[in-house]
């Protein structure tokens, strides 16, 4: 067996008094897709976030590719574009083209010349569908035109892994199902996904399995077949009794 690709072991987390992630176990395969779901507070936005360290943990261990995560410095820089991140809201520059929004990264941290990374960022603006967006800015883009920009932008940086935290839910409802189709697309394509989402359609279309948290603790596991149609604990029933 190739060893997994993410591996939280016994991760713990407070903010003050509150127990946020309760020994949290988790691994994915490289090529898995897994989606996230449960309450609102339940600890899914900030597992994520301690994935690519943008929230620090007081004990247990998380390994990328069987790397432990890096303490500071350059290596945090590397790690950030190893392990992509999409969030609800865009985070586009503003002050910059939608192009130099993609190409700054890979300038920086992978050293691509200018040439190569206008290149490599035209051909992922195609592959998301707003090439033609491309000297423009994001104030002039729709929102979910914008969310396409942001996972080139991520892309462009080549992560082994990407995280999506709730990816569609700041967009209008005709904008989420472009942006989920290019989600889709690459899950097809072997990138290895963990998604915050509710969006059942993706979680059918593309989903491997699904983590269910609940009060900072993961819950249940199981095929999005087995979970929305047969949840084991009574916490998923109540759960779902209430989203679906
Ligand atoms: P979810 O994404 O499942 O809605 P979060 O991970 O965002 O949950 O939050 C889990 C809990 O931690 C919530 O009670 C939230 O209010 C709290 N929380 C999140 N971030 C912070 C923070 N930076 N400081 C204090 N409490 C936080
Ligand atoms: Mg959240």
């Amino acid at each position: 067996m190739a060893q997994p690709l993410v591996v939280l072991q016994d991760v713990n987390k407070h903010f003050g008094d509150l127990h946020v992630l309760k020994s949290i176990d988790l691994s994915v395969d490289k090529g898995e897709v897994v989606i996230v779901i449960g309450p609102s507070g339940s600890g899914k936005s900030t597992m994520c976030r301690t994935i690519n360290r943008l929230e620090t943990i007081e004990s247990g261990t998380i390994t990328i590719d069987g790397k432990p995560l890096p303490e500071e410095g350059k290596d945090l820089a590397q790690l950030r574009a190893d392990v992509g991140m999409v969030f609800q809201s865009f985070n586009l520059f503003a002050h910059k083209t939608i192009l130099d929004n993609v190409t700054l990264g890979p300038i920086k941290v992978r050293k691509k010349s200018k040439s190569q990374a206008e290149k490599d960022a035209m051909a992922l603006l195609e592959r998301v569908g707003v090439q033609e967006q491309a000297h423009k800015y994001p104030a002039q883009l729709s929102g979910g035109q914008q969310q396409r920009v942001a996972i080139a932008r991520s892309l462009a940086m080549e992560p082994k892994v990407m995280l999506f935290d709730e990816p569609t839910s700041a967009l209008d409802p005709e904008m989420i199902n472009e942006v989920l189709d290019v989600m889709v697309g690459l899950a097809k394509d072997g990138m290895t996904m963990i998604v915050i989402t509710h969006e059942m359609g993706f979680a059918r279309k593309a989903a491997n399995r699904v983590v269910f948290m609940d009060d900072g603790q993961i819950v249940e596991q199981a095929t999005p077949q087995e979970f929305f149609t047969n949840p084991r604990s009574a916490r998923a029933k109540d759960f779902l009794a209430k989203i679906l």
